[in-house]
């Protein structure tokens, strides 16, 4: 039998005329050399039904050892599909980055801490170009109104990736002095000036780095709230500012009742120490 799909068939075929052509003239043979025709055929029955047996078993035993070699050819091909994933994967991952640090954003600093920008932790972006990460985002909702420390406007926005081609720029703060300040409230400002003294709240957990020898509420002073005393360095560290000349940066707030503080919420922003 010729059959195009090649030796499956053939072998079919194979099983099917062996065992009558082997078995038959077997036991006819047997039966003839033993004088008794009639034996001799249930003889040649009985021998082709063996062999039909023999030759079932040797295809499905060949069926199942091709089986297994399929398998274990899928096997091999499994890990070699997963590596190829796993460097794609990679691939992805740093030309990501390299486009969340892309050029338009090299240098820019957070407009609030002045810290460098981490894109991993989500950005935002004012009307005015500065931008915010959003820890400094979530401090302007709570303490400034939403407003932007340089522009005073409320339109700051989710900054996404495919944002970028935008461009950015850092919001030098404003200098400011003990005679100039009340002008720059809800800004960014830097101030330089000789502590007199550390105070603490009531409660002894927020503290008032005060610049003039007034009365916590008179006075220009930095301050630190009690969720933000262990980031700007510890309640040690704030002691110690005490008898020093700093320089710090932060946001100026004219507050209804404790007058105008300058709210410093990271070490960073505490910018000299003498
Ligand atoms: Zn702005």
């Amino acid at each position: 039998m010729i059959h195009p799909s090649g030796s499956s068939q053939d072998s079919d075929d194979l099983a099917k005329w062996l065992p009558w052509v082997i078995g038959i003239p077997f036991g006819i043979g047997i039966g003839v050399l033993t004088h008794n025709v009639l034996v001799g055929i249930v003889a040649g029955l009985g021998g082709a039904g063996v062999v039909s047996m023999l030759t079932e078993e040797y295809l499905r035993r060949r069926a199942r050892r091709r089986q297994e070699h399929l398998q274990k050819s899928t096997q091999i091909r499994k890990p070699a599909t997963q590596t190829r994933k796993q460097i794609l994967f990679k691939d992805v991952g740093s030309t990501a980055s390299r486009l969340s640090l892309g050029t338009d954003l090299a240098g820019i600093l957070d407009a609030f801490t002045g810290e460098p920008l981490n894109p991993a932790l989500g950005l935002y972006r004012c009307q005015c170009q500065v931008f915010y990460s959003a820890s400094s985002f979530d401090f302007l909702r709570e303490e400034n109104g939403g407003r932007c420390v340089s522009c005073k406007q409320t339109s700051i926005v989710p900054f996404a990736r495919t944002d970028f081609g935008m461009t950015g720029v850092s919001c030098p703060p404003e200098i400011v002095t003990l005679s100039n300040y009340p002008g720059y409230a809800g800004r960014v400002v830097t101030f330089e000036g000789y502590v007199r003294r550390i105070s603490a709240s009531r409660t002894g957990r927020a503290y008032a780095i005060m610049f003039e020898d007034k009365t916590w509420t008179r006075g220009l002073k930095a301050v630190v709230f009690t969720r933000h005393v262990v980031d700007v360095g510890g309640t040690h560290f704030i002691n110690g500012l005490s008898g020093k000349t700093i320089r710090v940066r932060g946001l100026l707030q004219r507050h209804d009742i404790y007058g105008y503080q300058i709210v410093v919420t990271r070490r960073s922003m505490i910018l000299e120490v003498r």
